[in-house]
């Protein structure tokens, strides 16, 4: 019996843990535990114990799909590159857009936004990062120098308190959440922030503000406010560090504390519980994600975060530091490679300068000079639309509106693995590779570059998304620039214009175990597990603060719509559910959407679990099941976004940051009737 144990990378959260997949005659039989792994030391969560299953579902494209007569018809390659290019042909830079997905690998992620500037001349090119983490980029890169996470994952183990900010941990990053209580049973406190008592609440945190959601900045500004007048800021890293506390403390000394109380929903005592204990830390950590970031105020909310990590000193020392949680496999390796609108590879701000940088570096003239689209503008404004490995018809705010203006594209080439819900709108599909199909490199959350190796081949006609990119640039008369036969050698091209990753190879990452976190500037460096210990990579390289007025959601509750309407995850659950509803034992546990409702509204509106309520706000209706639960307040409904007879998208509304361009996802206006 030929049985292997090959060794290889979670596919799903931004942890980056490691497992052994138990390999039969070229199927994958099993999965079982990789204990030298550094991320996860042989644990894995119930969504890593069961990776695989999806590969094998019955619905895997096999075949590029082209639509004729309204039908999808089995298509050669040939055919559909053919179709693909002459159409491709029509468009301009200004209704062309590229849409990539934080699921791409490196490799994957270059060669698309290459292709975007290079073949189609325009910068429209995006991932799903511009949907929960452009909040990070938009607040850090001025405040610090870098939108990345600032410590490593084992470095969380030193902080003596950790702010988990609008991160259910326990349940989105579990491999991380086990840290957070190892450094809590060494003495650490956890602060938590999120208005659900979620399992994090229950189970990790020592102090739960259970804020209205959207209101973190009034929350934050209030701690601070609390900080100073107790004189617990870090004086000294205040002035040897960082730049605009003047005004950040004027503006501070007009916050009104019981004003702050009044529009947060948490008490006083509580908040200056926390900011005190946050305060005198010797090592803060805040984690976030998007509870707090995913707003039209988003930005906003990062920035008062890091203000109050600069306050403190929480930056520049291992496990400290204000840490964007990226959610995706691929999350920070996306933007890395610059698949935004703004950034070329590198986060090389779209200018020309950087034009003609990458002009010498892949031998082309005229890339283009000016921003592009942001994601969600390009689907209203690119009737021309390329979208891999994400489904936007899931994701996006709004998605009855979304679906509106993409049945009225020109040409919408889909290519991934699964039958997607934009899948059914497309004029072609083309069959993607699974992450164990294909060799490449990812960059999870810590920076943390890991390389993934082919372990069985991909069905049918399916082929990796970096070969069917190249394969179509070379149709449009671009084959001269898309010249790999390796994913080695996109990485190779790829780190001699990324200065991060620049001493990263593919012979390193074989030989070392948990990767190599970059900036790694020269081959014979070992990488960068916390940022910033000298200075921040600002200009100046100093911290600088950035006053921030609270603004209330984007639209509140009514005597019409009388909830506030929050979404989120379930660790049984990842993003748009397309791999983990199709793995049996994770379907079992969460089979379908539902929504929670807090056992007082429950019984004002005679509801009980298992109930089926219509949901609807002012943008779609849905149907779903109820759960009551103190787990939400009374008030607040919540809706998991993982599936799409209940896509909670339907009702969340598209009000965007006006920096980052992120929606407003976690507070809308809604109603609930009983379905009789
Ligand atoms: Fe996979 Fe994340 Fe679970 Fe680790 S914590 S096993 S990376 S889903």
């Amino acid at each position: 019996m030929d049985i292997k144990y090959v060794p290889t990378i979670c596919p799903y959260c931004s942890c980056g843990c490691g497992m052994y997949l138990v390999v039969k005659d070229g199927r994958i039989i099993g999965q079982e535990p990789w204990k030298e792994h550094p991320v996860n030391e042989g644990a894995n969560c119930p969504k890593g114990k069961n990776a695989y299953d999806y590969i094998y579902s019955k619905d895997r494209l096999k075949m590029p799909l082209v639509r004729k007569n309204g039908a999808f018809k089995e298509s050669s390659w040939e055919e559909a590159l053919d179709l693909i290019s002459s159409k491709l042909k029509e468009a301009t830079p200004e209704n062309f857009g590229f849409i990539a997905s934080c699921r791409n690998s490196n490799e994957d992620a270059y060669v698309m936004q290459k292709f975007t500037r290079v073949v189609m001349g325009t910068n429209n090119v995006e991932y799903c990062g511009r949907l929960c983490h452009s909040p990070a980029a938009a607040a850090l890169i001025p405040a610090m120098g870098s939108g990345a996470m600032q410590t490593s994952q084992p470095e969380i183990e030193l902080a003596d308190c950790v702010f988990l900010a609008g991160v259910n941990i326990k349940e989105t990053f579990p491999l991380i959440a086990r840290r957070v209580l190892r450094a809590k049973n060494k003495g650490a406190k956890v602060i938590y922030t999120d208005p659900r008592k979620t399992a994090t609440a229950r189970n990790l945190a020592d102090i739960h503000l259970q804020l209205k959601s959207g209101t973190d900045a009034a929350l934050i500004n209030a701690m601070m406010s609390i900080i100073l007048a107790e004189g617990l800021e870090d004086k000294e890293f205040i002035a040897s560090k960082t730049a605009g506390f003047d005004e950040l403390r004027d503006f501070l000394s007009k916050v009104d504390l019981k004003q702050a109380e009044e529009i947060t929903g948490v008490p006083l005592e509580k908040i200056r519980e926390a900011a005190i204990t946050y305060a005198k830390a010797e090592r803060g950590c805040i984690l976030y994600d998007q509870g707090m970031s995913q707003h039209y105020v988003g930005t906003d909310n990062v920035r008062t975060h890091a203000n109050l990590a600069l306050l403190c000193g929480h930056a520049g020392k291992p496990g400290s530091g204000i840490n964007s949680m990226r959610g995706q496999i691929n999350g920070e390796g996306s933007g890395d490679m610059g698949c935004l609108c703004v950034f070329y590879p590198g986060f090389k701000r779209v200018n020309e300068e950087t034009a003609k940088f990458f002009e010498d570096a892949w031998r082309v003239d005229n890339l283009p000079t000016k921003p592009g689209f942001t994601y969600i503008d390009m689907l209203y404004k690119c009737p021309y639309l390329y979208v891999v490995g994400g489904d936007p018809m899931m994701a996006v705010p709004d998605v009855n509106n979304v679906k509106k203006a993409l049945e009225k594209a020109s040409f919408l080439v889909v290519q991934d693995i699964f039958p997607t819900e934009i899948s059914k709108l497309a004029h072609v599909v083309l069959p993607a590779a699974t992450w164990v199909e294909r060799e490449a490199t990812h960059t999870w959350i810590d920076r943390r570059v890991q390389k993934i190796n082919k372990v069985i081949d991909a069905p049918g006609e399916a082929k990796a998304d970096w070969w069917i990119i190249c394969q179509l640039a070379e149709k449009m008369g671009y084959g001269d620039k898309f010249q790999f036969t390796s994913s080695e050698e996109i990485f190779n091209e790829m780190r001699s214009c990324v200065p991060q990753y620049k001493g990263i190879t593919y012979e390193r990452l074989e030989k070392t175990i948990g990767g190599i976190h970059w900036p790694c500037p020269s081959e014979d460096h070992p990488g960068t597990p916390t940022m910033f210990l000298q200075k921040f990579n600002t200009p100046d390289g100093l911290g600088h603060f950035q006053v921030v007025e609270y603004k209330p959601p984007a639209e509140v509750p009514d005597d019409q719509y009388p909830y506030v309407l929050t979404t989120g995850r379930s660790i049984f659950h990842y993003h748009t559910g397309s791999m983990t509803r199709r793995t049996p034992k994770l379907i079992d546990e969460v089979p379908r959407g539902f929504v929670e409702v807090n056992p007082d509204d429950a019984s004002r509106a005679g509801v009980k679990s298992k109930d089926v309520v219509t949901l609807e706000t002012r943008r779609g209706r849905i149907e779903a099941e109820v759960k009551v639960t103190d787990a939400v307040q009374p008030g607040l409904l919540f809706v998991p976004f993982h599936f799409p007879s209940s896509c909670a998208n339907v009702l969340t509304i598209s009000a965007l940051d006006p920096s980052a361009k992120c929606a407003e996802t976690k507070v809308c206006a809604v109603k609930m009737k009983v379905k009789r």
